[in-house]
């Protein structure tokens, strides 16, 4: 049974799963918790709406599909306390797509971990021979760089292949492949930890923390009110936008809504670091080192299947994956670090990507498109660049009843959704610090 404390009141800012994670650890402990959320739904960036709001029999749609792997050890946890956890499927297979059609499948095998994939590995056809043991020799360095270079946050993860001298089709069909869209940042920008924390959790540490996992249901669906029932210490406030985190006498002194003021006994804000500054002017938290990188995702709806597979990721392309939301007829397409997109009109967005989809899918010539939604998200995670890494702020700060969430903070993790609940568990345990009871609420990682 979970340890309970001594109750007090904690307002949480913000909606996304950082605060819906910091909510769910300290109403697990006997602490009560109000979170103040603008939008009416909660999930932030990991959300789910209809498509068209005056329409509540049409689709509803997340704004844009999002998946973890096994190694997302609290995110995992975090479904577990909403006994959501089930929710997620997951699948022990990743399909890699040529121009032309050419499928490669990659997949654990019966080897034991570092040596699971090998078996599929050699078997793929979009890398040549050279480029095979080019990647062996790049992976070999993960191991051995991960734990024991401290300079990977100067470097980029290009400077990082570079010199381990991986050739172009390394680089671009396998690397680059990868990681654009697991960390949201082109390999010239992101640092290289980032590169190799993916590599060595995701597919080094454990035979099987590469397995992706996708929702079955949409994404709000998982954090509903039926979820919460277990939490009766917590109360969500949708469509309550917090106005201003008011300091005074270096104390949170009450959070400002638009129709009076709240008090608790400590604050968390669960904010992006771009709302930050507006609404929290004196909380003395830097964030003018941090950018954003966009996400962008394609909806379409087709009057006929246009593939059987799950899922995949298309080589040598603009679109960088595919999944199959219905039977083939409603497929989502993802664009990471998709700065040629943002400028781009929707259609010709749409007429790109029909186009592309032809070179890998043939019965899209055929099929009539009857539906397509764009979303470019600008501000989809921050950039993760050399260098920023120690510019991420801790969960305490200088108000001593004040505390970050979000997963800019400094969650260990890149901005992905098990970065924003380790952010929200790292809020909680300092939360309950300050209350002089500290509690862990952080689940290692696989490794
Ligand atoms: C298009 C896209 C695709 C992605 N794909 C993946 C993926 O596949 N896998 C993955 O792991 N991650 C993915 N991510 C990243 C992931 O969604 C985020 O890292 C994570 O959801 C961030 O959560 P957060 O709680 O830190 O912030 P947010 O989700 O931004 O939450 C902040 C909340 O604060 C609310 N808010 C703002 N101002 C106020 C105010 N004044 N008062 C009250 N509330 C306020 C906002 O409405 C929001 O709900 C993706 C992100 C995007 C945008």
């Amino acid at each position: 049974m979970t340890r309970q404390s001594a109750q007090r009141h904690v307002a949480v800012v913000g909606g996304g799963l950082a605060g819906l994670a910091a909510a769910a650890a300290l109403g697990s402990v006997g602490h009560k918790v109000t979170l103040f959320e603008a939008r009416p739904f909660f999930g932030g960036r990991a959300t789910s709406y209809p498509l068209n709001s005056a329409d509540s029999t049409g689709p509803t749609i997340d704004n844009c599909q999002h998946v973890l792997l096994r190694c997302c050890t609290n995110l995992l946890d975090f479904y577990r306390r909403l006994h959501v956890e089930d929710r997620i499927h997951f699948s022990r297979e990743f399909y890699w797509i040529e121009p032309g059609g050419r499928l490669s499948l990659m997949r654990a095998g019966r080897l034991p971990r570092p040596l699971h994939f090998t078996g599929s590995f050699a078997k793929l056809r979009f890398l040549s021979v050279r480029a095979k043991v080019d990647v062996a020799r790049g992976l070999l360095a993960v191991q051995r760089d991960y734990h024991h270079r401290h300079d990977l946050d100067q470097i980029t993860m290009l400077d990082w292949l570079q010199e381990k001298r991986q050739g172009p089709q390394a680089i671009e069909r396998f690397w680059r492949q990868v990681l654009v869209s697991a960390i949201n940042e082109d390999l010239e920008r992101m640092a290289a930890v980032h590169g190799l924390q993916v590599f060595w959790l995701g597919f080094l540490s454990r035979g099987d923390s590469y397995q992706m996992g996708i929702p079955s249901v949409p994404l709000a669906h998982l954090y509903s009110a039926e979820s919460w029932r277990e939490y009766p210490l917590v109360e969500l406030r949708p469509r309550c936008p917090v106005q201003e985190i008011n300091i005074a006498g270096g104390q949170v002194a009450s959070l400002k809504l638009q129709d009076g003021s709240f008090s608790a006994d400590a604050y968390v804000s669960a904010l992006p670091f771009e709302r930050l500054d507006t609404v929290a002017p004196d909380a003395n938290v830097k964030t003018d080192r941090f950018t954003h990188s966009p996400i962008t995702g394609i909806h379409l709806w087709f009057d006929r299947p246009i593939t059987r597979l799950p899922h995949a990721t298309l080589l040598d392309r603009t679109i960088q994956w595919m999944f199959n939301k219905e039977g083939g007829r409603h497929i989502q397409l993802v664009v990471s670090a998709s700065r040629k997109l943002v400028e781009m009109p929707r259609q010709e967005i749409i007429d790109l990507v029909l186009s592309e989809l032809k070179d890998f899918f043939p019965a899209v010539a055929n099929a009539r498109l009857e539906r397509a939604h764009v979303v470019k998200e600008i501000r989809a995670t921050f950039s993760a660049g050399p260098g920023l890494e120690w510019q991420r702020p801790a969960s305490a700060t200088t108000i001593p009843n004040l505390f970050l969430a979000g997963d800019w903070t400094r969650s260990g993790w890149p901005a992905t959704m098990e970065g924003a609940v380790r952010s929200g568990y790292l809020a909680a345990e300092a939360v309950t610090a300050h209350f002089g009871d500290p509690m862990r609420f952080l689940r290692p990682d696989v490794a």
